[in-house]
């Protein structure tokens, strides 16, 4: 069935950023602080998407390393020493961030700069929409795009759903930061949904199309901490060390006791093998029996599909049983959970939709070799984040690391005047699996705005650009490249 609607003007701006979530807020704040008219087009009513509503961690700041030790002296040493060496992102990201830790709202490990930064979420909201109105970005809530506007292959404008009814916008660059490329698909930018065909016969994926698994990470009150550390020292099999925060328990204690932020695993194999709950993961927060909870908790996990709506109001409804049933698990037989209480379940996580093609793919390899590019615009130290890891990565040294995003990774093929930043950018399934991370996120947000204010002021499209100049004034402004 076809519909005709009507959408009344709304106006015109320079810069159109739709999606005010962890790439967007970024992408918005770059492009306004550079002279553009700026407007932010959200569907909810606050912003920042997984990094705020969705209690993710910022994750990293710094280069991985594997190993406890050689992270201590050749990462966190070198951070109190010369920072830039193993900083590999700062610019806009950095700034929020320390923002919220000097004035106690957040928590790092090792400082700003370390591996891994919790928040208070209405204060992480909050200092995001007052970088927002200081720069001068007009945000739009509650609003939804649902077409875009073309003349041939050149995007001009969207359409958006809200109270009003249609609205049309007029954009002179339009940057895609809905987390799953809706705007790109809609403009008919080239996609793959999930694994491809190629990425299933490496390994992977089990199969095309595969998506990663939804999640959830919450909010949970009244942690005896102390009482859990007692136990974990007299039960140390119960202690994980988390994969990428890197720290044994002795770290973990010696930061929780200095304010700081500490991550960790615990071993609930022995509790709960029958429903599988391998381990769950544990976030401290600026208030002292607070903490965030990841499990994997959400009965739907291995079936996701973050662009099926049934599929994911029926995982909504699992995952908020399943973290209740986790919670009962540990409050069972974990010293110091006894009284813990939920405060705060966020919506479904979703891990990976749309992957759009663009004028570079960025692949695992890519990744893993730290590959530089002469249009490298952000980079990153976050090992690759998939479940479960193929055999031929599993081999690679992923001890010491950074890598390199490189411009034509934002921009699709076919459509001019539209850059995708966030989870969405052209890379494999097993890059992105290091790129989606919010401080990768924010960076390329950062990227993205900068380069939309360029090609308007210069009177070009974000492919005409010249990239260098880009990379020339994101350093000026302090981002690393
Ligand atoms: C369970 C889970 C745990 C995670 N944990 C971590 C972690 O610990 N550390 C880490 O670094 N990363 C983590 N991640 C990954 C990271 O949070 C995301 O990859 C990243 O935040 C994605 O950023 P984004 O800007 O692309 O999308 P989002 O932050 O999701 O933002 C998208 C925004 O667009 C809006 N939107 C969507 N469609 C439309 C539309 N049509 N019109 C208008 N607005 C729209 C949404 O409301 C949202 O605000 C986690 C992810 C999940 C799911």
């Amino acid at each position: 069935m076809k519909y005709q609607i009507e959408a009344q003007p709304f106006g015109a701006y320079d810069v159109v950023v739709c999606g005010g979530g962890t790439a967007g807020c970024f992408a918005a704040i770059a492009a306004a602080r550079e002279g553009a008219k700026t407007l932010l087009i959200e569907r909810s009513f606050t912003v920042g998407g997984m990094l705020t509503v969705g209690e993710a961690g910022i994750t990293k700041f710094s280069e991985h390393c594997r190993d406890v030790d050689v992270y201590k002296c050749e990462v966190l040493d070198e951070l109190g020493r010369a920072p830039k060496k193993v900083q590999v992102v700062r610019g806009l990201a950095h700034e929020y961030v320390k923002r919220m830790i000097d004035s106690g709202m957040a928590l790092g490990t090792h400082g700003e700069a370390g591996s891994y930064v919790f928040t208070d979420k209405a204060e992480a909201q909050w200092v995001l929409m007052q970088m927002l109105q200081e720069s001068g970005v007009e945000v739009l809530y509650d609003t939804r795009v649902v077409l875009v506007n073309k003349k041939e292959d050149t995007v001009t404008g969207v359409v958006v759903c809200n109270k009003e009814g249609f609205c049309e916008i007029g954009a002179r660059v339009v940057i895609d930061t809905t987390g799953d490329a809706d705007v790109a698909a809609l403009a008919g930018a080239p996609f793959v949904v999930g694994a491809t065909e190629e990425e299933a016969a490496t390994g992977f994926a089990k199969e095309a199309g595969e998506m990663q698994q939804f999640g959830t990470m919450y909010r949970v009150r009244n942690l005896d901490f102390a009482r859990l550390f007692d136990y974990l020292r007299e039960n140390p099999d119960c202690f994980v060390e988390h994969q990428f925060g890197v720290m044994s328990l002795e770290n973990v204690i010696e930061s929780y006791q200095r304010g700081e932020m500490c991550v960790f695993r615990i071993n609930l194999k022995e509790h709960s093998p029958d429903r599988g709950y391998g381990y769950v993961q544990v976030y401290n927060l600026p208030e002292r029996d607070e903490a965030i909870l990841l499990g994997p908790c959400c009965a739907d996990a291995k079936n996701a599909n973050g662009l099926d709506s049934r599929r994911v109001s029926i995982a909504q409804y699992n995952l908020q049983r399943g973290t209740r049933i986790l919670t009962g698990v540990l409050k069972e037989h974990v010293p110091g959970f006894e009284n813990v209480r939920i405060t705060y379940i966020p919506d479904v996580g979703v891990r990976e939709t749309r992957h759009i093609v663009g004028e570079y793919r960025l692949s695992v390899i890519d990744v893993l070799s730290g590959k530089d590019f002469e249009d490298s615009v952000a980079c990153g130290g976050h090992p690759l984040d998939i479940h479960p890891l193929p055999k031929e990565v599993e081999n690679v040294d992923l001890n010491h690391w950074r890598f390199h995003i490189p411009y034509r990774v934002m921009l699709p093929l076919n459509v001019e005047n539209l850059l995708v930043a966030g989870r969405p950018i052209s890379a494999s399934r097993g890059a992105s699996g290091a790129t989606r991370p919010t401080a990768q996120c924010m960076a390329l947000g950062e990227a993205a705005g900068v380069a939309a204010a360029m090609a308007v002021k210069e009177n070009k499209t974000p492919k005409t650009i010249d990239v260098q100049a880009l990379r020339a004034r994101l350093l000026e402004n302090g981002a690393i490249v």
